[in-house]
This record gives C-alpha cells, structure tokens and sequence, in this order.
C-alpha cells in the first residue's frame, strides 16, 4: 500500500532521515518509533509533500508521490495528521470538518454520508458541531484533526503523535478511536514516542534512531527486545 525506499530527508547539512525504507501493507497498523529527533516527523512530513525529500521514493498504490505537493498526495489517498494539532479556531467544528472534505466539494452526498459516519465515531464532534474549534479541550481538537483528514477519504492515515500533551484518559480514547478506524478496515502509519500505548494497537513497528531504522518486527517482537527501551526509546 504504501512503500518507502531509501528515503533521505536533510535540513541544509543536517541529515535527519537516511535513507530509510519500511511498507505499511493494506488494512496494516504500522507504528514508527523513536525519541525526540529521531526523524520521526521529517519522515512524515516527506511523504506528506510537505517537505522535498533528498533521497529515495514513496510510492502509494504503486503510484509514485515523491516529489507530490500535500494537495496531490491527499488526492492520491493519502491523509495525514500532524503533531501540531491544528484547527482553524474562530470556524466551527462543522466547518472544519468540511474544509477536510475539499477535494470532494462537489460531492454533497458523498460528504453529508462520510461525516454521519465520523459523528458516529466521534459523537462529540456532533455534540459541538457549532461550537468554535479553538474553543475545544486538547482531546477534542485531536478528535477534529484526525475526523477531519478522514473527511478526504484516504486509503491510508498518517498520525504523528496523536498523544502529544493529553492526559492519560483522553491518551486511552485516542487509542480506543485508532483502533476503531483500524477495524474499519484504514490502512494506519502511526508516529508515536508513547511505545507502550502504540504496540498495544500496532501489527508492526519499526524503531528510528538518528535518522536510520535500527530494529523491526512485530509488535510482540519489539516488545520481546529487552533493551531497545533502553537504547533507543529513552524509557
Ligand atoms: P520529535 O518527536 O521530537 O518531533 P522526531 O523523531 O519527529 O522528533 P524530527 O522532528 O524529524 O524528529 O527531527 C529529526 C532531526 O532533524 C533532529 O535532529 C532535528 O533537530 C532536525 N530538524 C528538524 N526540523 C528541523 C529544521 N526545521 N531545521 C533544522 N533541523 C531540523
């Protein structure tokens, strides 16, 4: 589904990622793992167009987006949710959502379908529909972000730290959703320095450090590897 090959990703002289390569296959929970700058999010941002990438390719469906802007990935069917969490604060949860549902504008049915489905999944985002986003808890604007990427129908889902900064409760709900999308049948790359919490929903992981890809397995298989907490995860 989606395949990464040789993937470098460099900040002027900074190498930050090099030249990984790792698959998410369809229907799979990947979780890509590492401490703080490792290159977890360069990695992601790449694949998102969101940053030109200095080495390798990334193909999805077969279909090279390598050099793709954000606006051509998305069209090829992939969405991605950045750690930074951002809504569009003074436009109401409704209208954030439907700003995700951009490359389907003309498609009202398709659309009003999708988002009673997310209102299923996330019923408070029904609840708040016309409240203002930036008036929304931290878990709640999480909620939005990841409700609103899927709102452009992606074949696969890119998280990046979806925990970030939320208290242990909200943390379990997040999970809880991941793992709904996940049975629904969403083909998921989920960035994570929460390792516990994300082999728990994860097939298979791979583990970052310094910009390479030093360990991978299943998910039992890299909890089993005593000292990769240790070495590479900070924990
Ligand atoms: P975190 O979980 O803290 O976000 P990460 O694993 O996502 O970490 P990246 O954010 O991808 O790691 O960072 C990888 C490396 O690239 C780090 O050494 C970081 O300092 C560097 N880096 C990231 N962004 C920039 C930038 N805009 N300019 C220069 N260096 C950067």
């Amino acid at each position: 589904m989606l395949d990464v090959r040789d993937l470098s990703v460099s900040y002027g002289t900074i190498r930050a990622v090099r030249g990984i390569s790792f698959t998410v296959g369809k229907g799979e929970l990947v979780s890509l793992l590492g401490a703080n700058g490792a290159g977890k999010s360069s990695t992601i941002k790449a694949i998102a167009g969101a940053m030109k990438t200095s080495g390798g390719a990334v193909t999805l469906e077969g279909k090279d987006i390598t050099s793709a802007n954000p606006e051509q990935v998305i069209r090829a069917g992939l969405a991605t949710v950045p750690e930074t969490r951002d809504v569009f604060p003074d436009l109401t949860v409704a209208e954030n959502l439907m700003l995700g549902a951009y490359i389907h504008r003309r498609d009202h049915a398709g659309n009003r379908e999708n988002l009673d489905r997310l209102h299923t999944l996330f019923p408070r985002l029904a609840e708040r529909a016309s409240q203002a986003a930036g008036t929304l808890s931290g878990g709640e604007q999480q909620m939005l972000v990841i409700a609103r990427a899927l709102m452009a129908r992606p074949s696969v889902l890119l998280l990046d730290e979806p925990s970030l900064g939320l208290a242990p409760a909200i943390v379990e709900r997040i999970f809880e959703m991941i793992e709904t999308l996940k049975k629904s049948g969403l083909t998921i790359l989920l960035v994570e320095q929460n390792v516990n919490q994300a082999l728990a929903v994860a097939d298979r992981a791979y583990v970052m450090r310094l910009g390479a890809i030093v360990a991978s397995g299943t998910a039992d298989e890299i909890r089993s590897t005593s000292d990769l907490s240790a070495h590479y995860l900070g924990g």
